[in-house]
């Protein structure tokens, strides 16, 4: 007899949120992951007091009403709004682009003048373009100018694309942005959707809640005695890497990845807002988060004397790098495509999550997902 009827592999918030809706369904579930911490990629370390989102930035929003009750069901969320601004050459601007950045940009005040000046732009991209001799873009670089035309595009896009791809616009594809939404309100919400917020207290406080009476180990790897861990359940949640599940055996799924190099500074508030992105080109990284704005609002902020703060940089990802953003070109695509083949046969293995589908998955997605798929 199995001693648990799921080992999950893997402590992120897939693994958490799995474990706890079969616990609550009576399962017992043991929880392993190979860090030495729960929470996968949403785990924040604690610095005097300023909960660091270790694996980048993370910001919980949605639509869905049933996963915005879920997650407040298990930790209170508060009032964040993501409104990121960007610094290019030392002037700020606010994004995503609305009312706020055409005045700052162009010094227009009503949406008809701002409509007026983005028609003028695009005109000159497709005027620039014919005379080129192209009928369609060429490259994300004309894409962009299609879309907003060039002003914005130099000054927000351009120089920050650049440092994403480490590539040229003028040599990358024009597919990659698809639609660059503009608003024509003054407002800096970065997300369109009904609820936003981050847990009161951190998100080791969701994951803490998620596992609530479900037993968890960590510091321990699966494939380093991977008999005896499929020898004690009865089924396997796997979160995993799929390709290292399959040894490799078609060949490596390749990442994105961004690495951070963390400040503390001996001062409350270093630039007035959790994210500020550096648009220009010859600025090494691409945004500077500070952490305590997450969760320190107002008179809060200065009552903290410390902040902390992480510079990020897009980097070359590399086998033994972290494993972010899955790459979804024909290779990466087609290989993804051959394990999950594999995957969809196996009879006691379920594969959720973002490395073990090699999706790119939003948090409020892996809780929809969840609350709507039954396992048995
Ligand atoms: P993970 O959190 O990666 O968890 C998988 C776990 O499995 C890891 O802890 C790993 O150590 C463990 N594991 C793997 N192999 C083994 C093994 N062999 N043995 C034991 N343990 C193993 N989403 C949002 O909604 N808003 C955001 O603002 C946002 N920002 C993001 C920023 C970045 C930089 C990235 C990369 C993602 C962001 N996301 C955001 C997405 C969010 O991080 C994911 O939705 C979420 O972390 C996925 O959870 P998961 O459980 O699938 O994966």
């Amino acid at each position: 007899m199995s001693k648990f009827d799921y080992l999950i592999v893997g402590a992120g918030l897939y693994g958490a949120t799995f474990a706890h809706l079969a616990y609550k369904q009576g399962k017992k579930c043991l929880v392993i992951d190979r860090r030495s911490h729960l929470g996968g990629n949403i785990y924040c370390e604690s610095i005097e007091g300023i909960n660091v989102h270790k694996y980048g930035a993370h910001i919980f929003h949605t639509s869905n009403k049933q996963v915005w009750n879920f997650v407040n069901s298990i930790v209170e969320f508060n009032r964040y709004t993501n409104s990121p601004v960007a610094n290019y050459q030392g002037k700020l601007y606010n994004l995503p682009f609305s009312m706020n950045t055409f005045y700052q940009v162009w010094g227009v005040t009503t949406p008809a003048a701002a409509i007026a000046k983005l028609e003028e732009q695009k005109a000159e991209a497709v005027a620039k373009m014919k005379a080129d001799g192209a009928t369609e873009p060429r490259n994300l670089e004309e894409q962009a100018q299609l879309l907003i035309g060039k002003d914005i595009y130099e000054i927000l896009i351009k120089g920050y694309t650049e440092k994403q791809w480490g590539r040229k616009c003028t040599e990358l594809p024009a597919f990659i942005i698809k639609r660059l939404p503009v608003r024509l309100i003054f407002d800096n919400n970065y997300f369109n959707d009904k609820y936003q917020g981050i847990p009161v207290g951190g998100y080791n406080k969701l994951i803490d809640g998620l596992l609530e009476g479900v037993e968890t180990k960590v510091g321990v790897d699966f494939f380093d005695n991977r008999d005896y861990w499929e020898s004690i359940a009865d089924k396997i949640l796997f979160t995993g890497k799929i390709d290292e599940f399959y040894d490799y055996k078609f060949g490596m799924l390749e990442y994105r990845t961004v690495s951070f190099k963390q400040e503390i500074h001996d001062c409350p508030n270093y630039q007035g807002n959790a994210v500020v992105n550096y648009t220009e080109r010859e600025v090494p990284y691409t945004r500077v988060i500070e952490h305590k704005h997450f969760e320190m609002f107002g008179t809060a902020v200065n009552e903290c004397p410390i902040t902390v703060i992480s510079k990020e940089y897009s980097t070359e990802w590399e086998p033994g790098m972290e494993s972010y953003y899955p790459v979804n070109d024909e290779r990466n695509n087609a290989l993804a495509e051959q394990y999950r083949t594999l995957a969809i046969q196996e009879k006691n293995v379920i594969f959720g999550g973002r490395l073990a589908e090699y999706r790119y998955y939003d948090m409020h997605i892996i809780i929809e997902k969840l609350l709507t798929n039954r396992f048995e």
